[in-house]
């Protein structure tokens, strides 16, 4: 591509593309296959040097999806899907980077993405009925509809504990991970952080360590992920059967291949209780909780059992029972945060050369030059990981000056809470187009933004053969999805509990505190209301 035809560092005018996509991960990537499909002109603008998104930044030691492989690769191209093998049950972080790279080889993606650019500014003309973007590098591009793809976990935050900057040895956030390799033998390493990122890091820092000094904060529930490589007769069948993995993922409650048992835990025996929780517990993937008790998110009782069902887990793993303690959470019920898997985490902390510091004892006070300080003691390190997660759901939105009708911010509309349709579209700001944003749907993502992509590209299709040019949705159905949304979180043992997933991010000023925060009813549900407004000629929507 000839760069000069899309992009304007100048005064001369600059081409106007109809569709401009920011960010060429997973679903960025996708939606360039779509839109094309279309006939429409397009391009991506993307802030790394190559595809991949979440897999591309990602590069953390450990990193893996929790998903099983076949249930998270793309499953709209039958080729691919017999193309490309996964060689694992649960694909570490560079097999998933490698499939990104082989999709976009396979479809010709890269030729449409400009890559190492961020967007900066991005403002609507209600005259031309188009977007114009700034980006980072001073370029200037012209778009009829913006599609964001820019994910919801996508930008990491550091802990705002004094210091951080004063630190001298190596640090590293796990999102901004280096691309070379990174050797712990003889080190001295901390790992500040226990959530999912924080759990796989740890465990595989942990089997070359020097010595591995881990800051909790808050202790997690985990269980195990039981990953194994593919056999020859697996992967067979798994080419065979993808029909029904997909129709599977479909249908379950969060795009899993993992049913919830049907009973609930407070309706049948003790008895009954642990034979299915025994069973999970040796079961691959998110089986543990998806499969587990229907009333299992709900029911302090049913919840409270499960939880001590886990605690009793950790205590036969971990040798030293004040370590074991510490490493049960007290705060919080299994499965009410987004259930980190893990592989041998807990045996980690039986090895001599590994230690945990439980900052709800021992509060840090700084990063000092050399190390950490906590009203304890004072640590050295030579390299400090931070896992401490992502400022979620909005952040990725709050660092893009979109600006609406009459110049409106999209920031300060949602400084007192994210407001959206769907997750798609919010009022005020025509032809912006959400995959996965505020208040859509999440659960296994690879389902939820393939569905994402179909259904703005279905409305893509319907505006261009009615030859409409703006589309926005109303204010009042906004309100009526926040609605839908407040109704699906009625009753969940979740919202008492701080975590992305209920808006809490305390390094984030101004999300100190639980907010609704996404969508927690079904995939099924959510898909059928979307469907419905397709169906309906999009009445919901203004269209123009
Ligand atoms: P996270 O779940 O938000 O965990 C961040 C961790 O850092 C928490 O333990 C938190 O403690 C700690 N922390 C943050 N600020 C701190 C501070 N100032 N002082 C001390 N500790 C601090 O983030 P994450 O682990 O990166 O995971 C985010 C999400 O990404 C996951 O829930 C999951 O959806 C996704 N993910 C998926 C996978 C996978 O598929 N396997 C892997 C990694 C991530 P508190 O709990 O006390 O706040």
């Amino acid at each position: 591509m000839n760069q000069n035809q899309t992009t304007n560092s100048g005064s001369a005018p600059t081409q106007k593309l109809d569709v401009i996509i920011i960010g060429a991960g997973l679903g960025g990537m996708y939606q360039l296959f779509r839109v094309r499909e279309l006939g429409m002109s397009v391009r991506v603008i993307e802030a790394g040097s190559d595809v991949g998104g979440t897999w591309y930044w990602n590069r953390y030691p450990g990193a893996r999806f929790d998903s099983e492989s076949y249930s998270y690769g793309y499953s709209f191209s039958k080729e691919l899907l017999q193309e490309w093998e996964w060689t694992e049950h649960f694909a570490p972080q560079p097999e998933t980077l490698r499939y990104a790279g082989f999709v976009a080889d396979k479809f010709k993606l890269r030729q449409d993405i400009l890559f190492n650019r961020k967007l900066v500014s991005a403002e609507w003309n209600e005259t031309t009925r188009d977007w114009h973007l700034t980006l980072d590098t001073g370029e200037r591009m012209v778009a009829q509809f913006l599609i964001t793809a820019i994910g919801p976990l996508s930008v990491p935050t550091l802990p705002n504990i004094p210091g951080v900057k004063d630190y001298t040895g190596i640090a590293c956030h796990t999102a901004n991970w280096p691309h070379e390799p990174v050797s712990f033998a003889g080190k001295r390493v901390a790992v500040l952080g226990t959530g999912a990122t924080g759990i796989q890091t740890i465990q595989e820092v942990a089997k070359t360590v020097g010595h591995l000094t881990v800051f909790q904060r808050t202790a997690n529930w985990s269980a195990p992920l039981h990953n194994g490589l593919i056999t020859d007769e697996q992967q067979r069948t798994i080419k065979a059967s993808y029909a029904d993995i997909f129709k599977r993922c479909h249908e379950n409650v969060s795009g899993f291949l993992h049913n919830p048992d049907p009973r609930r835990g407070v309706d049948v025996s003790e008895q009954e209780r642990k034979e299915l929780w025994e069973k999970l517990y040796k079961e691959r993937g998110f089986s543990v909780s998806v499969g587990n008790f229907c009333d299992l998110l709900t029911s302090p009782q049913t919840n409270a059992w499960m939880s001590e069902f886990i605690a009793d887990k950790i205590r036969q793993r971990v040798k030293d029972p004040v370590t074991a303690e510490r490493l049960i959470p007290k705060s919080h019920g299994f499965g009410t945060r987004r259930l980190p898997l893990e592989s041998g985490y807990f045996e980690a902390y039986n090895q001599p050369n590994v230690e945990l510091v439980d900052l709800r004892e021992t509060p840090i006070e700084r990063i000092t030059a050399t190390g950490i300080k906590t009203t304890e003691r004072d640590f050295e390190f030579d390299m400090i990981i931070y896992a401490t997660g992502f400022d979620a759901l909005t952040g990725a939105y709050d660092q893009i000056d979109f600006r609406g009708i009459k110049g409106q911010s999209l920031k300060d509309q949602w400084a007192a809470g994210a407001k959206t349709f769907h997750g798609f579209q919010n009022a005020g700001f025509p032809n912006l187009l959400m995959i996965l944003g505020p208040m859509g749907a999440l659960g296994n993502i690879p389902r939820s933004l393939e569905y994402n992509v179909e259904w703005v590209s279905q409305l893509l299709a319907y505006m261009k053969t009615k030859k409409l040019s703006r589309v926005e949705a109303s204010a009042e159905s906004v309100e009526g999805w926040m609605d839908v949304v407040k109704a699906a979180s009625v009753g969940l043992l979740a919202n008492d509990v701080d975590s992305w997933m209920t808006g809490v991010n305390k390094n984030v000023e101004g999300k100190s505190v639980r907010v609704l925060a996404r969508y927690a009813g079904t995939g099924p549900e959510f898909r059928a209301r979307c469907d419905a407004v397709a169906a309906g000629g999009y009445a919901e929507l203004d269209l123009t």
